[in-house]
């Protein structure tokens, strides 16, 4: 069985979280990834900048899926920097903007793209978007997952959480707040209909569940600016954490950059199976 090197690092920070725009950035010292750009090219530059970020290490750009708060910055970024953008062509007609044909690169469910050294692995997941992905990025045994935008917890996203060294997991909304709060009905049920966001609840129990041993990291994401609270977040999963560092992302800033690597316990072969079942495509009927 083939195992490899474990004296890598991946390096991760959330750029912008929540539904004012969603930003995340993963990559080793050579090359980096962006998942979803929902904030201008400017403020990634800006935010990479103050980080210390080279942004020629980006080297590509992956869709999750067409809601503007994922995508509002990619046209203007990628034509800038001419990076590929990955991502399925029924999201990108959903999408309200054009990107160069020379741009615009397909990717299929659980088939790794190749980025460098990263392995970018996408997956079908619940949400009310046309065809929408999570992503698992991958270098050598290290494993990064951005789940953000789920409806509900489903059989891929169980499968791929568990090989998480770190994880990038929404926890939108308290039930509480949201049921207490000002939006109107029709915006309550569809944020908790199953096709909308996950809860913290929803969140915690999730992680409590399936949290992998080795999993160093996790990262708060897409809170809620009228139905949550950051100090709430961290108070509710730090509870919990063990050896696990709790981070919530911010809806205004980049969160630091954190430092992924891993003991020789949590190497297992750098190829893995593939999840049970996909779940059904959802239609897009809200941002
Ligand atoms: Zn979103
Ligand atoms: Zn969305």
């Amino acid at each position: 069985m083939n195992f490899l090197c474990v004296s890598m690092s991946l390096y991760i920070t959330s750029l912008n979280s929540g539904s004012n725009g969603n930003c995340y950035y993963v990559g080793n010292d050579e090359e980096a990834v962006l998942v979803d750009v929902g904030i201008s090219c400017r403020e990634v530059e800006i935010r990479l900048k103050q980080l210390g970020l080279s942004i020629t290490k980006v080297k590509a750009i992956f869709i999750s899926h067409e809601h503007s708060d994922h995508v509002r910055g990619i046209p203007v970024l990628a034509a800038k920097y001419s990076l590929p953008v990955y991502v399925t062509t029924s999201t990108l007609r959903n999408c309200r903007f054009r990107l160069e044909k020379r741009l615009i690169h397909n990717f299929q469910s659980n088939l790794p793209v190749s980025i460098g050294g990263l392995s970018i692995t996408p997956f079908p997941k619940l949400h009310d978007a046309i065809d929408p992905y999570s992503f698992i990025i991958a270098y050598g045994h290290l494993r990064v997952g951005v789940f953000t935008d789920i409806g509900a917890p489903c059989e891929n996203l169980k499968h791929y959480f568990q090989l998480c060294h770190a994880a990038f997991l929404e926890s939108n909304y308290d039930e509480e707040m949201l049921e207490k709060g000002k939006y109107p009905y029709y915006l309550k049920n569809r944020i908790k209909s199953g096709h909308g966001h996950l809860s913290n609840n929803q969140a915690l129990a999730f992680f409590k569940m399936y949290r992998p041993s080795y999993m160093t990291h996790l990262i708060l994401s897409h809170l809620s600016n009228e139905n949550n609270c950051p100090k709430l977040v961290y108070n509710l999963f730090s509870e919990y954490a063990n050896d696990t560092e709790i981070v919530v992302a911010s809806r205004f800033e980049a969160t630091s950059i954190y430092t992924i690597t891993s003991s020789d316990s949590s190497v297992i072969p750098s190829t893995f199976s593939l999840p049970p079942e996909p779940p059904t495509l959802q239609m897009s009927l809200f941002e």
